[in-house]
């Protein structure tokens, strides 16, 4: 604890965020605005430690500035804001401690990819990506859409929320819209009752969203409010989900309200948090 203590202090002092690079993070991401002065001064207190254990390499001739790296900062802490207490920050950060590595391409990029069907033949095809989050290895992110983040804020998005949410996601095994939850969340006994209620709320969340993707693609309904590409796996509904609640949290509770408490219950828990380590895995 001692150590912890000593350790985070010299990473404060090494990564001290300077205030002319601070407003600037403030101004560029307008939804922060929203967040108290105790918690704004919080999230600084994470980005430096974020940003004394995370290494940024600017790949395809993109140079990681401080000020881009900071800004990849405050938004991956952000979902970490109360997931530790105060004088402990350092606790949430365990749930990006399984890498290191932040890869920040200049524009999108192609990813190749294989996948093999029922019979075994491997098929190959390309898909252009904003970004990665693979597990036990490093985040990719494209810059454009760092920079543009108080735009898309507007319509729900966030790329850098969206790939570390899927970071805490992995944190029990491949990402599929469950992150690791504490014993006794939302005030459950055991932990497959946690388990249940958390597949149950967003097994339904995730169908009426498919159904509305389908609506809007076919028959000319509405779009539905927040990316469709949300509706091509749980995980991905988990993590476009999660980019919404924090970055335009009236749209979101507006359009998916049985969600808010468990988000609510995961991100900002009463009483105290759990650490990742003592977290309960899935029965
Ligand atoms: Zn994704």
């Amino acid at each position: 604890m001692w150590l912890d203590r000593w350790k985070a202090r010299r990473a404060l002092r090494r990564k001290a965020i300077p205030e002319v690079l601070w407003n600037h993070a403030l101004t560029a991401l307008p939804f922060l605005h929203e967040l108290e002065p105790g918690e704004l001064r919080h999230l600084r207190t994470l980005s430096s430690l974020f940003l004394d254990h995370k290494q940024f390499t600017g790949v395809n001739g993109f140079e990681v500035t401080d000020q881009v790296a900071l800004l990849v900062a405050v938004q991956a802490c952000l979902p970490l804001l109360h997931m530790a207490p105060e004088n402990r920050p350092w606790m949430a950060l365990e749930w990006y401690d399984d890498f290191v590595g932040i890869v920040m391409q200049p524009s999108e990029v192609v990813a190749r990819r294989t996948t093999h069907d029922d019979s075994g033949v491997v098929h190959y095809y390309t898909e252009v990506i904003d970004g990665e989050a693979m597990e036990g290895g490093p985040v990719m992110l494209s810059w454009p859409m760092v920079a543009d983040a108080a735009v898309l804020a507007m319509d729900g998005y966030n790329l850098v929320i969206h790939e570390f949410i899927h970071k805490m996601d992995m944190r029990n095994g491949p990402a599929d819209g469950c992150p690791p939850l504490p014993s006794g969340f939302m005030g459950h006994a055991n932990r497959s009752s946690v388990y249940q209620e958390w597949n149950q709320t967003w097994g339904v969340a995730y169908d009426d969203f498919r159904q509305q993707v389908i609506m809007y693609q076919r028959f000319g309904a509405p779009p539905p409010w927040l990316d469709a590409y949300a509706a091509s796996a749980p995980a991905e509904f988990f993590a476009v989900a999660c980019e919404a609640y924090f970055v335009n949290r009236t749209m979101f509770t507006r359009n998916f309200p049985t969600l808010v408490p468990l988000l609510d219950a995961f991100f900002n828990p009463e009483g105290g948090t759990v650490p990742l380590q003592a977290r309960v895995l899935p029965v």
